[in-house]
């Protein structure tokens, strides 16, 4: 059995204020919660976040890394450095991180191979954008981004988490149907097989994309459908534990 993950990516918004309630009011409000709960804030908020998260059942991850450990690379954080903040998880190749900055297949899988092996969690977010969709080539376009973890020349696959976030449905309010999601979750845990079957079958593959508590009961009853990743409702601690309760 896959526990449910619902991670919240909080992107570029926080303040120390909001950052102490909108963490109070999660923590305070689990008891009906079986999901596994994750949040994602800035960088800079890890400590604080650290220090407000600690003993607790939330679990606390990045929303990016340094392929690196230590070096000449300005602006960059490691592995190393949040794990001294306690993360568990380190998000990988969001579609921002791939369409604002640059970031490649193969940068994405380097990051990965990097958390993998400092022995943190990635979460790797992989998904299609409209026009590939419309194209038909939505399946291709994944397949290639998990080819390009499955296939690095130093690949550790063990304990990851797949986030199929379709582009077209991030912060868009549009949300793939459930049967969209799930044929993708489907297609990604059988592309996974082809490499190792048992890990397909314990790796947890998230949707991320528009969901809200009015969607998310739906989507996380499908068969290949382990959580979510959350964007914009994962800043507001009602609209984020409503998700977190619908497993
Ligand atoms: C995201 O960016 O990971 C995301 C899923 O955003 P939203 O929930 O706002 O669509």
């Amino acid at each position: 059995m896959r526990q449910l993950l619902v991670a919240g990516n909080w992107k570029l918004n926080g303040s120390l204020a909001m950052v102490q309630s909108l963490l109070a009011g999660i923590v305070g409000d689990l008891e009906s919660v079986t999901a596994e709960v994750a949040v994602c804030p800035p960088y800079v908020y890890l400590p604080l976040a650290q220090q407000m998260l600690k003993g607790g059942r939330v679990a606390l991850g990045a929303q990016n890394v340094c392929n690196e450990d230590v070096g000449a690379f300005t602006g960059e954080v490691s592995v190393p450095m949040l794990k001294e903040f306690d993360c568990r998880y380190v998000i990988v190749g969001h579609s921002e991180r791939r369409s604002l900055y640059g970031e490649t297949d193969a940068i994405t899988a380097d990051k990965f191979t990097a958390v993998c092996k400092g022995t943190l969690v990635p979460i790797l977010c992989v998904g299609e954008s409209l026009q590939e969709r419309k194209e038909g080539r939505a399946e291709r376009v994944v397949a290639r981004q998990l080819n390009a973890v499955i296939q690095h020349k130093h690949a550790v696959l063990d304990t990851f988490v797949i986030a199929y976030e379709p582009v077209w449905a991030i912060g868009t309010g549009k949300t793939a149907t459930s049967e969209q999601a799930q044929e993708m979750h489907q297609f990604i845990r059988e592309h996974i097989s082809q490499h190792d079957a048992s890990i397909a079958q314990q790796t947890r593959i998230l949707y991320g994309g528009s969901v809200k508590g009015s969607n998310a009961h739906e989507l996380f009853s499908q068969p290949d459908i382990d959580g979510g990743l959350i964007g914009g409702a994962s800043l507001t601690a009602g609209d984020f534990l409503a998700i977190c309760d619908a497993g």
